[in-house]
This record gives C-alpha cells, structure tokens and sequence, in this order.
C-alpha cells in the first residue's frame, strides 16, 4: 500500500514550535493553484510503512548481494557514528574557513590517501558519482587540449567492454566516441588500438581490471600508444576494489581518474547514498580542477584553481561521503587496504573454480575481483536464460549478479562477491548457483515463473517499458 493511500486528514506527526514572526504569505502570482498532496499519518504509521518497505527490499544487511561492477561490500557502521558527529553535521558550507579546519584537514587527509593509493597529485571532491567524474574528467581532458591550442582532437576511444557511462560521458563532453575491440582473450586489441590513435584523439577511457574482470596484461603499452599520439588517458575506477595497494593507474600510465566511494571505500550505495565520485589528475592538470581545493599546512584555506573548468557541483561535494570513506581507509591502514583487494580477487576466483564445471566461464582465466559467465549454452539446450537463473536466485534470498553485462559476452552474469563475504556465504550461493543449473535441465518451466517467493514476483518487463506508470494519481485528478 501506497503512503498516500495510508494518508487520513489531519494525521500528522509534525511538533514544529508555533511560528514566532510574522507570517508572510506569497503574492497571488506565486501561490499554489492546488493543494500539495503531502501524506498525512502518524508517527507509528509512518515509521511502520518504511520498516515494512525495508523488509521487502534487499540489501547487503540482508544477504549475498554478488552485483557485478557494483562492488557491493559491507558498509562498516562505525563509517556512520563518524559521519554523525555533530562537528561534521552541524556546519555550513558557508562557515568562516577558521572555523571547520577539522572539515577542511578530513578533505585534505582523504586527498592525501587516495592519491597514494591511486599514483594521482590531486583530487576533487565535488562529483557526486563515478558517472559524473567521467564527466568532470573529460572536461579536464578537453580544456588541457584547448590550454594548449590544440584543436583538433575530438575523439574519445572506448573499448566495447567499456561500461554504458563511458560513451555518453564523453558525447555529453562533446567528444566522437570511437569504439575499439577486444580480443579474444578480453583484453584491448592493440592493433585496432593502434589504427584508431591519431593526432585528432583527445584520449582513452579505459577500466583495469576491465569489465570482464581481467587485468590487461597490456596496460603500459595501451597508456603508451595513447600519449605517443597526444592523447590523454582516462581510468575508470570503478574495479580499484581489484588492486588497491597493489598497483597504481598513476603507475599504469593515467592522467585522469575517478573513484567510486560508494563501491570501493565502502560508503553507502543507490538508495543509500548520496554517493561520491573524486576525479584524481597529475599535476599538469591540477589547475584545471573544480573549485575549491584544499591547500596549506598549519592553516587550511580553500583555493580555486587558476583555470577551473568551473563548478560541477555545489561545494565541496557530498563531505559526509568523503567522512566515511576516510573513516574506512584508517580503519583498514596501510596492510588492510591491499588485504581486502586481496580478498575480493580470492573470493571471485573462488565461486568461479566452483561453478566452473556447470557454468561456461566467458574467459576461462583467472579473474580478479569479478568474473563473467555466459550462459547461451544453457539457453541454447534448455531455453533457460540468464535472466531466468537471475530470477530464480531471488527464491534463495540471493540478489542478482549483473545480467546483459558487459555486451560483448551473450547470455552474461557478472559476479562480484566482494572480500566481506565469508567461506559459508559462498558455498552456500555456489550451491543454489548449481541447484539452479540443474533445475533448468529437469524442470525449465519451473525457473521461466520465478520468482515465486518475492513480494512482487516475475514482472511483464515489456509491459512495463511500453505503459510505465511513473506517479501516483490522486482520486480529484
Ligand atoms: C558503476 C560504474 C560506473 C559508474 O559509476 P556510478 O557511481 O554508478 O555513476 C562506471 N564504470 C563502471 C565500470 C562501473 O562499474
């Protein structure tokens, strides 16, 4: 049931103080044609119809949550009492620099480690998601090209693995998106590589490991070709969770990248946000970065870089995020950062050497911190798809790994166990992946109608794109 349809006159559980000025009410020109419809419950009411929305949803509190290039981990709750204290909620953006020093050192602090961890010079904090600091960082890519008068470079190459935001980042920066293969063996093939890098090429975007969760092997030569012909080279850092504290794209040979706090520093996903995406540069780009900048020693001051693309976001980006993320990185210090990397890839490899001998593997390697399988065999002889078992793990309190994912592998599911899963957790997901496999052989019928347990079952997904109902209409309407 809808909160609106819970909703009574007159229920409310708002204690505001009686207003102590005077009221002033809008002019004619700017007053409401209708009455707001805001939902009207009491407090238990209300509380109760969120618990209940919670408990029908699935989260990583709940259970396995393996969502490929999502790097769904545990969020620690001690991330959350710090990003509580009152220091850091009680402030204003606004606020006298000598007043939220302690603000202003956790920025600076944050900035420090991930560009240790990352090989960077600096980093902004204003992105608000990795999407939006593909964005960011294009347009650090774009201005150092026309800084320099070079104005010939529109292209941005892709690799067909590339997740969907990489294209339509670089068209929102303005850029020609040029497509490259992968080879065989799921790395970027060099020779295509080579025939595409010329002088009208801004840069590269590129993932490593990449979205079929294998290290290219080829990186320094891939950076290199790119910069050999003026380009520039983006990292899309979406699979640090991967190699963190083992190897660095600043090492790899990048110029530009981004971060995704809310997969890799274990701050709250989606729903749970806001999330934050960092755009790390070398220093000859540092003075093209969003405002504002922390600088100093004893005394902290924002700075605005000299030729800032401008702002992408209002001020200092969501600092709550970066709080968490922080709190996470001295939890873990200098051994437990690559440790988890460790741990993530040990995982990964451990459900694929489990499954390998039922499911096809798309590149039968070892992986990093995800792998892909390709289930067209499957569908092939049963008519089971990857959608189907997607489906049917929902039946075993399991979400969903990625499915469709990335587009070159037919039939994908994308696993990401993560490093905070334990042995258990993953024996037991191997043992429904496997009972599943065999169910599509015996009963394929059975799987075409899961799930069957869920609060909402298998959906009409045509139906659902061709009429969508996007809102709520009121009876009056
Ligand atoms: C998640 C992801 C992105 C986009 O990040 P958001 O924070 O969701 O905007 C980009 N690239 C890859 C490979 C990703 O997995």
């Amino acid at each position: 049931m809808l909160i609106f349809e819970k909703s009574r006159p007159g229920r409310g559980c708002s204690m505001l103080p009686a207003c102590d000025v005077e009221v002033k009410l809008p002019g004619e020109r700017d007053k409401r044609e209708r009455l707001l419809h805001l939902p009207e419950l009491s407090e238990g009411e209300l509380s109760r119809h969120y618990t209940e929305i919670a408990s029908k949803s699935h989260g990583v509190n709940d259970g396995f949550y393996p969502l490929g290039s999502c790097t769904m981990k545990y969020n620690p709750k001690v991330n959350e009492d710090m990003a509580a204290l009152p220091g850091f909620t009680e402030i204003h953006p606004l606020q006298p620099e000598h007043t939220v020093q302690g603000c202003m050192e956790v920025l600076k602090l944050l900035e420090e480690y991930l560009c240790e961890i990352t090989g960077m010079d600096h980093m902004t904090f204003q992105p608000a998601a990795g999407a939006h600091g593909e964005f960011t960082g294009l347009l650090l890519i774009k201005k150092y090209h026309e800084s320099r008068g070079d104005k010939k470079r529109r292209k941005i190459i892709v690799p067909d693995s590339a997740h969907g935001t990489n294209p339509a980042s670089a068209a929102m920066a303005g850029f020609a998106v040029v497509s490259v293969p992968s080879g065989p063996d799921g790395c970027v093939d060099l020779e295509k590589l080579r025939e595409e890098a010329g002088e009208d090429v801004a840069g590269l975007m590129l993932t490593n490991p990449n979205t079929v969760g294998l290290f290219d092997k080829n990186i320094l030569e891939i950076t290199d070709i790119i910069h050999d012909c003026g380009g520039l080279c983006y990292y899309d850092g979406a699979n640090l969770n991967a190699v963190m504290g083992t190897v660095r794209p600043g090492d790899m040979g990048f110029d530009v990248i981004h971060l995704n706090l809310h997969k890799t520093f274990s701050t709250p996903h989606g729903g749970g946000g806001p999330g934050s995406g960092p755009v790390g540069c070398k220093e000859m780009l540092a003075n093209f970065l969003p405002s504002v900048l922390v600088t100093g020693e004893e005394t902290l001051a924002f700075t605005k870089p000299g030729q800032s693309i401008g702002e992408v976001k209002s001020f200092y980006g969501n600092f709550l995020v970066a709080v968490k993320a922080l709190t996470y990185i001295l939890t873990l210090g200098r051994e437990g950062i690559p440790e988890a990397s460790q741990n993530a890839v040990l995982n990964a490899n451990y459900m694929m050497h489990k499954l390998k001998d039922l499911y096809t593997m798309a590149y039968d390697e070892v992986c990093m911190h995800e792998f892909v399988m390709s289930l067209s065999g499957l569908k092939k002889a049963t008519g089971i798809s990857a959608m189907d078992i997607a489906k049917g793990l929902l039946d075993h309190d399991i979400h969903p790994p990625t499915m469709y994912f990335p587009l070159i592998v037919e039939e994908a599911l994308m696993v990401e166990p993560t490093e905070t899963e334990s042995r258990e957790t993953l024996d037991e997901a191997v043992q429904v992946f496997r009972e599943l496999y065999k169910l599509a052989e015996t009963d394929a019928e059975s799987l075409h109608n899961a799930p069957v347990s869920t609060p909402v079952t298998r959906l009409d997904e045509v139906g659902a794109a061709r009429h969508p109902v996007l809102r709520y209409v009121f009876e009056e309407e």
